[in-house]
C-alpha cells in the first residue's frame, strides 16, 4: 500500500462524538496512550443531529412566541407593525455558531488530556490494526490492543426513498425556503420534533405512521395528550398508514399510502436510525453483525472479538446523549478493570415541542407488564402559578407509584416546565427516595418544580 505510514497505539477510538471523546477523556485521564480518530475532526463546521434540532427548535420557538404572543402585552408604534420573518440563512449561521463552540468544548478538553487527535476515514484491516485515510490521500496504520467504535448512526432509508433527495434532520440546514407544507414520514420522537419545527415557522404539517400512534415507547396518556396538542395546533396526523412510494413530479411530491395520495411541497423522513458501522469492513476485524446490529457482549466488547468495543449510538442499542456517555463510562470502566453500577440506567428524555415532553423510568403499560402493584396520580398544570404567570397552563404530570412502598416507578411530563420537573424524578427514581421527602424541601417560589408539593398530597391521600 503507498504511503503507508505504522504505529502502534494502547487505545484507538473511532468517532470524536460525544461518545467517543467522552471515553477517550475517561481512559486518558486513567494514564492510557489514546488516540481518536475523527473524518471529520478538519471540517469547518462539525454538524450533529441533536445540535442542529435542538438549536433549531429553540430558534422556532422564540419566533412563534413571538409572533403569537406578542400581543398580549406590546404596542407597536406604528399602524402596520412589521411582521416577524424566520430567516432561514441567519437560522444556518447561528447553528453554525453552536456547532463549532459545542465541537470546540470536546477538541479543547482532548487536547487538555494529551489525547492524540488524527482527522481521516477509518476502516478495520485486521483483528488488531485499523488504516486511516488522510484527506491528503496518505494512509496510515495503526495497531492497537483495544479499539473503541463510536461513529454513530445513520437515517435509515426506507426502500422508496433510495437514491432520492429528500429532507433529513442535517440537509435541513441547507433549506432555502420555507415550504407551504411539509409532509413528516415518521412519528417517532425526531419526527414529532421536526414536525414541531415546520408547524412554528409557518408550514402546514402532515406526521404519516404506520403504528397506530406517534411516540410509540411513551407513555399512552401523554402520547394521547400530545395528540391533541399537535392536532389543536394545526398538524394533521395520518396513523395506522404504510408509504408505499413518493414520487416527485416538477416542484411537488407525491405520496402513496395504502389506498390514498396526498401532495406536499417538502418531505422529512425520520423512519429510524441505524448504527454507521456497514463501511468499517468489520469483517477484517472479526467482529459479527447481524441486522445491521453488531452482536455484543454484556460489557460491549464484540462477541467475537472482545478487544473491540462499540459505545453511543454504534451500539444500536439506545440513541441518545445519556446513552453516549453511560455507555462510555461501562467500556472505559471495563478497559480499567473497574466494576460498573448496573442502577445507573435511568433514562430521562426530553422533547422540546409544544408543549415539552418529559419523561424517565416505567411507563404505566410497562409497569404492568412487570407485575408491579402500582398507583398513578395525575396532576394538571392549570392551578400552578408558574403556568398561569407564563401562559403555558395546559400540561399533565402522571407518576406511577409501586403501592406499598410509595416508590417512584416513572414520571411522564407533558407541559412548560417539564425539563425542570424532569430531573427531580431522575434522582427520585435513581436514588430510591420517596416523593414525599423531596416535596418536604423548600422551594424558590414561581416554579413548575412546585408542582411536586401537590402531587406528593395526592399520593397520601
Ligand atoms: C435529529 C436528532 C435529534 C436528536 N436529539 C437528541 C436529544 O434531544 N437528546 C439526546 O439525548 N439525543 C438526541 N439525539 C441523539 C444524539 O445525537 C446521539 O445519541 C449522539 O450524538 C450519539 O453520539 P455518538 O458519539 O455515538 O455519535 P456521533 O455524535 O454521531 O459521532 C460519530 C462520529 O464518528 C465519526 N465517524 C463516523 N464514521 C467514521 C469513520 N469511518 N472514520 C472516522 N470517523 C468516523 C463522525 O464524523 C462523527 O463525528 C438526536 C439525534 C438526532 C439525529
Amino acid at each position: 500500500m503507498p504511503n503507508t505510514v505504522k504505529k502502534n497505539i494502547d487505545i484507538v477510538i473511532i468517532g470524536a462524538g460525544p461518545a467517543g471523546s467522552s471515553a477517550a477523556i475517561e481512559l486518558a485521564k486513567a494514564g492510557k496512550k489514546v488516540a481518536i480518530i475523527d473524518k471529520n475532526l478538519n471540517s469547518p463546521t462539525k454538524f450533529t443531529g441533536n445540535t442542529v434540532s435542538n438549536t433549531l427548535l429553540y430558534l422556532s420557538y422564540l419566533y412563534n412566541r413571538l409572533k403569537t404572543k406578542t400581543s398580549y402585552f406590546i404596542n407597536f408604534c406604528t399602524e402596520n407593525p412589521p411582521e416577524p420573518v424566520f430567516d432561514l440563512k441567519k437560522m444556518r449561521k447561528y447553528i453554525e455558531n453552536v456547532s463549532n463552540k459545542i465541537f470546540k468544548a470536546y477538541k479543547d478538553d482532548l487536547e487538555e488530556y494529551k489525547v492524540e487527535l488524527i482527522d481521516g476515514l477509518v476502516s478495520f484491516n485486521s483483528v488488531q490494526s485499523i488504516l486511516i485515510q488522510h484527506s491528503d490521500k496518505t494512509v496510515e496504520e495503526i495497531s492497537f490492543e483495544k479499539a473503541i467504535i463510536a461513529t454513530g448512526s445513520l437515517p435509515k432509508t426506507p426502500p422508496f426513498a433510495t437514491g432520492k433527495k429528500f429532507l433529513d434532520p442535517l440537509n435541513i440546514i441547507n433549506l432555502e425556503k420555507i415550504p407551504n407544507n411539509v409532509t413528516v414520514i415518521g412519528g417517532g420522537f425526531i419526527g414529532v420534533e421536526y414536525a414541531t419545527f415546520f408547524k412554528r415557522i409557518g408550514c402546514q404539517v402532515t406526521i404519516i405512521e404506520s403504528r397506530d400512534r406517534i411516540l410509540y415507547t411513551f407513555d399512552d396518556f401523554i402520547i394521547k395528550k400530545c395528540e391533541e396538542f399537535l392536532k389543536k395546533d394545526g398538524v394533521n396526523i395520518i396513523k395506522g398508514k404504510t408509504v408505499t412510494n413518493i414520487e416527485k413530479i416538477g416542484n411537488k411530491t407525491l405520496i402513496f399510502l395504502d389506498n390514498e395520495q396526498i401532495q406536499s411541497d417538502e418531505v422529512f423522513i425520520a423512519v429510524g436510525r441505524i448504527p454507521n458501522i456497514n463501511h468499517l469492513h468489520l469483517d477484517a476485524a472479526n467482529v459479527q453483525i447481524e441486522n445491521n446490529l453488531p452482536l455484543l457482549n454484556k460489557n460491549l466488547s464484540s462477541c467475537c472479538n472482545r478487544n473491540i468495543y462499540f459505545i453511543g449510538d454504534a451500539a444500536g442499542k439506545f440513541m441518545f446523549l445519556n446513552w453516549a456517555y453511560l455507555s462510555a463510562e461501562i467500556v472505559s470502566n471495563d478497559i480499567l478493570g473497574k466494576n460498573h453500577d448496573e442502577n445507573l440506567f435511568v433514562f430521562p428524555k426530553v422533547l422540546y415541542i409544544d408543549p415539552e415532553i418529559a419523561t424517565v423510568g416505567l411507563t404505566e403499560q410497562e409497569a404492568l407488564e412487570q407485575k408491579y402493584n402500582i398507583q398513578t396520580i395525575k396532576y394538571s398544570f392549570s392551578d400552578l402559578e408558574m403556568s398561569i404567570i407564563t401562559g403555558h397552563s395546559k400540561g399533565f404530570v402522571k407518576v406511577i407509584i409501586e403501592k406499598n412502598t410509595k416508590k417512584v416507578l416513572g414520571a411522564h411530563i407533558i407541559g412548560k416546565g417539564a425539563n425542570e420537573l424532569l430531573p427531580i424524578f431522575s434522582l427520585i427514581i435513581k436514588l430510591n427516595l420517596e416523593i414525599d421527602n423531596i416535596s418536604r424541601h423548600i422551594f424558590s417560589y414561581p416554579t413548575f418544580v412546585e408542582a411536586l408539593v401537590d402531587i406528593s398530597s395526592k399520593i397520601k391521600s
